[in-house]
This record gives structure tokens, sequence and C-alpha cells, in this order.
């Protein structure tokens, strides 16, 4: 039997219309200074220079901490308190800072100068610091910048405004030129290649992936580009690179079975390919992910799951825990709901799932703690007191950093759901 099942069942229309429980109060978000941990991994001639606080050094070190061996390609200039009077000082300690790292390494071709919420950093214009050390550093080092403030962004909300400030630099590509698939938002490595040799497979050869591996391979954007989101996360990007003429494909985001084949159709159909030759592209992956889902679903079967808001991930994660391995959902929280984007997805989502957007935490434990799920996906700061209650929780940051798209990765993805739960029961026994 096929393990992808009709995206609704007949007279239902998933949670397409749902009207989520909206909630503006506190929230537990990581800011998004931590997309620097994902970003410098895959622009590999980029350097991520914070402007901010201490806090803000802490947060990454500690995030990337495994980076210590190796020569970073991010580093934190720290403004200390300063008053208005005091910003020609703050200018010209920036542009000493980066005069400096830039003659020390020569390999950075593109420098990102980071905003942050220090009120400090608000004061400093980053975005005429950027032009202005572009003027000086060009063609060799181009400069830009872009805001990972805590006020402005959550967690993963920091590389959609990378993104975003790449892409009115991105060249035009010329008015008759191929049709091309551009696949947009961060991918490890290995899941860009096993993509790239699926749509060689179907016969979609031109493939670019935004962004790239190495600053300088600038990819070109215009009315041929078909855009595929890999991530859920990234609406400003979208929104500049359809405005340069690319147009968007709709689909599901690649997780798990479902999801990777419908994203995989949807380049399919816009490249005219026959559905035989997708058949034949797909079915050997499909069948091993189906082969390692077999094996997570004898644990997550029937559990229970409430997710609290955090990467923007959590609508696909559950529209995939629910169809594929039989979790039931009892929330799902996003810290933004992006209706366009998510139109698939919601689709795909059992009716009646109870979703909400944005956080008042306190209330949202409340709900947690009443319903004891089997599993709660959550940040941090939330994991530990849940645990301490005697919850069974999954990091949802975790969900970020590990290679989770695609056929290949279905079985780890599960896993990542799968062991939570047996390390709980291992440790009831
Ligand atoms: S940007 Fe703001 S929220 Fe993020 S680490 Fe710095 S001070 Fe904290």
């Amino acid at each position: 039997m096929s393990p992808v099942i009709p995206i609704q069942s007949a007279g239902s229309k998933g949670c397409t219309d749902v009207i989520p429980l909206v909630e503006r109060g506190q929230r537990e978000v990581f800011c998004g200074l931590t997309g620097i941990i994902w970003l410098h991994r895959k622009i590999q001639d980029a350097f991520f220079l914070v402007v901010g606080s201490r806090t803000c050094a802490h947060l990454i070190q500690s995030a990337a901490g495994v980076m210590i061996f190796a020569e970073p390609r991010f580093g934190t200039a720290i403004i200390d308190e300063r008053d208005l009077a005091g910003l020609a000082d703050a200018n010209t300690e920036l542009d000493r800072v980066v005069n400096q790292l830039l003659a020390r390494r020569p390999e950075i071709k593109l420098l990102f100068l980071v905003g942050s919420c220090p009120s400090e950093v608000i004061k400093l214009d980053l975005s005429r610091a950027a032009s202005r050390l572009s003027a000086q550093h060009s063609p060799a080092v181009r400069v830009l910048n872009y805001s990972g403030s805590g006020i402005e962004t959550t967690f993963t909300q920091g590389e959609d405004a990378c993104l975003a400030s790449m892409v009115p630099e991105m060249p035009s590509s010329p008015a008759h030129a191929e049709q091309e698939l551009v696949i947009v938002g961060t991918l490890a490595d290995v899941v860009e290649d096993q993509f790239v040799r699926i749509l060689n497979h179907m016969g979609i050869e031109r493939v670019r992936f935004f962004p790239p591996r190495r600053a300088q391979d600038q990819v070109p954007i215009g009315a041929h580009t078909r855009l595929l989101l890999a991530q859920p996360f990234l609406g400003d990007t979208a929104r500049l690179l359809q405005a340069r003429g690319a147009r968007l494909l709709v689909a599901p985001f690649p997780l798990g079975i479902e999801g990777t084949t419908h994203w995989l159709q949807s380049a399919a159909t816009a490249f005219g390919v026959t559905p035989e030759r997708f058949q034949a592209a797909v079915a050997a992956p499909m069948a091993r992910a189906a082969a390692s889902l077999a094996r997570a679903k004898l644990h997550l079967d029937g559990k229970r799951i409430f997710f609290f808001p955090d990467s923007q991930l959590e609508i696909p994660l559950a529209r995939f825990l629910s169809r594929e391995l039989g979790m039931k959902l009892l929330e799902v929280g996003t810290p933004y709901l992006h209706r366009q984007h998510m139109a698939m997805e919601l689709a795909m989502l059992p009716e009646g799932t109870f979703l909400s957007e944005g956080q008042d935490v306190e209330k949202q434990l409340d709900r947690c703690r009443a319903l004891h799920p089997d599993l709660v996906v959550c940040g941090l700061g939330l994991a530990n007191p849940l645990e301490a209650q005697g919850m069974t929780t999954k990091w949802a940051i975790e969900l970020v950093f590990t290679p989770i798209q695609g056929y290949d990765q279905a079985g780890d993805l599960a896993e990542l759901f799968t062991r939570p739960l047996t390390r709980r029961m291992r440790l009831a026994a």
C-alpha cells in the first residue's frame, strides 16, 4: 500500500478554515541570533559579526560550543553602555573590529553585521555601517546587515532576516533564461545532495539552493525561477524573491514520506515530469523510508503530543506525526501562522486539531498540565521544569539542528520523538 494518503479525505477540509487561539502574552522562545549556529555552517565563506552585548555573546557561544576547536565563523562586537554622544565612537570601534577581522581572515567573502536588542545597539544604524564598510571592502568582501534581536525576531526568524538581506544582491537572470528550480532554506549538505539526485533522476537538472554553500555562488533570480520552500519560516524571503519575479510553488514541507512526496511532486508538475518518471525516481527512497517508519510507529501510535510554539516547524511536524505515525495532537502551538505557506499543511491536519498562535506561556502551561500529554515539544527553558513535573519532553531546537528533511531522514526524524519516550520507560522500569 502506498504510504501517501490523499491530502484530504472525502468531505473534509482538514484545518484549512481553522481559527487558531491567538495569544500575545509572555513567550519563551530564543531570539533570532540562534540562526547563526546553522547559517555559519552552511555559507562557508561568510562571517556573522553580532553587534551586541555580553548576553548575546554568551548565547551564541554556548549554543555553538562545539566550535571552540575550530576558527569560528561568528563572533560578537560587544557594544558597552554609551550615551548618544558616544555613537561616533561606536561606529569607529565597529570599523576597527571589522578591518581587523577582514585583515586576519582573507577567506571571508561575505560579512553579516547582525543587530541585537540592547538599547545601545538599536541606536546604531547598522545598514549605514554595512554600506560604508561594503564600499570600503568590495569587491573582495560584501557587507550586509540584518537583525537577530529578540524584540523583532524569534528563533528561526533570524534565518529569514538573513536570507532576506541577501535578496537585493542577487543578480537578475536574463529574460529568456531556462526555467530553474531554487530550493529556499538552509538544509544539511547531505540532504541537498539527496534531493539533487532524485530531481536529476526525474530529469530536472537545473537546481540551485539558497543560501548557497559559498557566498560567491550567487543565485540568479527572475521570471524563470520556480521557488520551493524547504523551511516554513521564510515569509519575508519568499515575498522578496517573488517581488523579483520568481514564482512560488505550492507545496507542503519535505518532512516525512508524504510531505517529501508532495513537495517533490510540486516541482515535478512545474517541470512537466511524467507520472512514470516521477514514480521511478521516488519509489526506492520511499520504500526505505516506509520501512524505517514502521519501526517507529510501534512506539508512537496512539501517543498524545503537545507542541509549544518555537521553530515554526510545529504544523508540518504535527501533520507528519499524526498521519504517518498515528500520534494524537492535543495542541499545536506555532509562533506565527503563515496561511499561504501553510495552506497544504493545514489541509492535511486532522479536522478539529487545536491550533494556537503566539503565546501566553503561563496559560499554555496550565493547558498542558491539565492534558498531561505523553510527549511535549518545547524550548529548552520549559523542558526541565516540565520534566520535573513528570512529563516527557523533546527539545524543539534539536529539530532545527538535525537533518530531518527528505526520505532518508524520515526514520531519524521519527526517532527524535521515540527516544524521549523509550528513555522515560527505561527510567520507570
Ligand atoms: S539579541 Fe536580545 S534576546 Fe538575543 S541574546 Fe542578545 S540581548 Fe538576548
